[in-house]
């Protein structure tokens, strides 16, 4: 078969590999229908994440149908369609029985958290994908949902979610400001709107993200390249006090500075972003705030509910997938999708 190998940082190239088999009884193998890239794939190409070693086909999202299944797997047959989360997860050690899928203790999450696909092991941009305990980390799509937007359930949607919405506690009535208008923050923008808050005010330095985000249900945008950026977003506010909820979906530092400069007393600060450095917090100015700043990983514990939601037609994600391409093209997908400011990128389809 072919995939999307990692060869060192820098090196990519969608090439011949040996197709997986079944390792352990739990693991099924699915012919991959669908995937996409995530920024996440960027970085480890780049060569940010060292304990992904070259020769590791990339990806983490996507969808399948089961070829093969382990002999100790029940509930799944050949032939089913199933949607992978990013989080390979046993259901059964501590961690999964309290919820916490991202840090699964079983042995694939080798180094302490559960995002095994094309991490610690080969992932979704291949034609075939091995998906250990595959009863525990995939879910069945249900009637009416296709590909490309099945996709964006594996990885953002959860993780805007989680991580951001409910992290942030977003409530009917809130002001809410999303920093940073990807497809992460995008997905906070879009599922905030499930809580029904009263103004949703995307933050980027990027207008044509800006322009984005309203298709999601920003009510509001500010761009946090201008001097008087924080006043703009206080203004937005009913006692110019600062927003209820910031929610940080970038990663650097000035950003969540930012998302604690506009947060109002007794306010919430949900942290998306993945940090490559330590950030400096002004604790002497926050501490009487009483707000409290939060932060994570996906457990894609929401999968499914968000799942039901897009089936059901209540939550809108069709303006996510920008380009669609065929496997045969995954490295022209790689090109456009990581040149997002002059393609205009968010997702990639490619099936
Ligand atoms: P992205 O790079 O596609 O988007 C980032 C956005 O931030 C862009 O629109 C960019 O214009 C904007 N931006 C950059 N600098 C800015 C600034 N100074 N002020 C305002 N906006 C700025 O990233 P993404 O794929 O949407 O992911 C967002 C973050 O979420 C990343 O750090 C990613 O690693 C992280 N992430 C976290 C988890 C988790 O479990 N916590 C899971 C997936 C992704
Ligand atoms: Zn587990």
């Amino acid at each position: 078969m072919k995939g999307l190998v990692y060869g060192g940082p820098g090196v990519r190239e969608w090439k011949e590999v040996p197709d997986p088999v079944i390792e352990q009884p739990t693991d099924v193998i699915v012919k991959m229908t669908a995937t996409t890239i995530c920024g996440s794939d960027l970085h480890v190409l780049k060569g940010d994440v060292p304990e992904t070693p070259a020769g590791t086909v990339l990806g983490h999202e996507g969808v399948g149908v089961v070829t093969e299944v382990g002999s100790e797997v029940e509930n799944i047959k050949v032939g089913d369609k199933l949607l992978l989360s990013c989080m390979t997860t046993c259901g059964r050690c501590a961690n999964c029985r309290k919820g916490l899928l991202s840090h699964c203790l079983a042995p694939e999450g080798a180094s302490g958290d559960a995002w095994a696909f094309g991490h610690y092991i080969n992932g979704t941009q291949a034609e075939y994908c091995r998906v250990p305990y595959a009863e525990t980390s995939c879910y069945r799509i249900p009637e009416g949902v296709d590909d490309r937007d099945a996709i964006l359930l594996s990885d953002i949607l959860p993780t805007g979610f989680e991580i951001g919405v409910q992290n942030g506690r977003v409530k009917p009535g809130d002001t809410v400001a999303i920093i940073g208008a990807g497809p992460v923050g995008l997905s906070a923008v879009a599922t905030a709107g499930l809580y029904g808050p009263a103004r949703i005010i995307s933050v980027d330095l990027d207008d044509n993200r800006l322009a984005e985000a309203k298709k999601f249900g920003a009510t509001d945008g500010v761009n946090s390249g201008a001097v008087d950026a924080i006043d703009q977003i206080k203004a937005l506010t009913n006692d110019g006090e600062g927003v209820d909820v910031a929610i940080e979906a970038v990663g650097i530092p000035p950003t969540l500075q930012l998302a604690t400069e506009i947060v109002r007393p007794g306010g919430h600060v949900a942290n998306i972003g993945v940090h490559g450095k330590p950030v400096e917090i002004a604790m002497e100015k926050l501490w009487t705030k009483n707000i409290d700043i939060t932060m994570g990983l996906v457990n894609t514990t929401t999968l499914e509910m968000l799942l039901n939601l897009v089936a059901a037609k209540k939550l809108d994600v069709s303006g996510f997938v920008t380009h669609e391409f065929s496997f045969d093209e995954f490295e022209k997908a790689y090109d456009v999708f990581a040149d997002a400011k002059n393609t205009k990128a968010l997702k990639v389809y490619v099936h």
